[in-house]
């Protein structure tokens, strides 16, 4: 009801090496319907959030359009390579280093404080004799 709709296009795009089918042109970039969009290929600005991401200075490559179902009002979104994407917060030694100290503390039993050498069980964080300590004192309780 005098909805406005999009044609389908066949035609040439950044993100593939052969033509893919779109929704024609907008804004004079690719027009992708929500759902036809790559989703392993293209991110809208949130989407790259989501992931950690960040547009890096690149110029969108397609607009996503979608529908909002309560207000029937079309609305748009840019598109970005994630290929061209970059981390939101780059890798620098420091955070090595940290990360480093993270993955050591993860070892170290948070009952007894010792490192049994392997990595703890993320949930408990206890090397197996505390585990087993803890389930005991559990069963005791039941
Ligand atoms: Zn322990």
């Amino acid at each position: 009801m005098g909805a406005k709709t999009f044609p389908w296009v066949f035609t040439q795009v950044p993100w593939a090496a052969g033509p893919q089918w779109t929704r024609g042109v907008h804004d004079g970039l690719p027009l992708l319907s929500f759902g036809c969009a790559p989703r392993d290929k293209l991110a809208t600005y949130r989407q790259l959030r989501a992931m950690d991401l960040r547009p890096n200075g690149q110029d969108p490559v397609a607009v996503l359009y979608g529908r909002h179902n309560e207000s029937g009002k079309t609305w748009f979104a840019s598109l970005y390579l994630i290929a061209n994407a970059a981390p939101v917060r780059p890798m620098t030694p420091a955070k090595h280093t940290a990360l480093a100290k993270a993955n050591l503390a993860r070892r170290i039993c948070r009952s007894c404080g010792k490192d049994p050498l392997y990595v703890l069980p993320t949930s408990t964080r206890q090397c197996w004799k505390c585990f087993e300590d803890t389930e005991d004192q559990g069963q005791q309780a039941a």
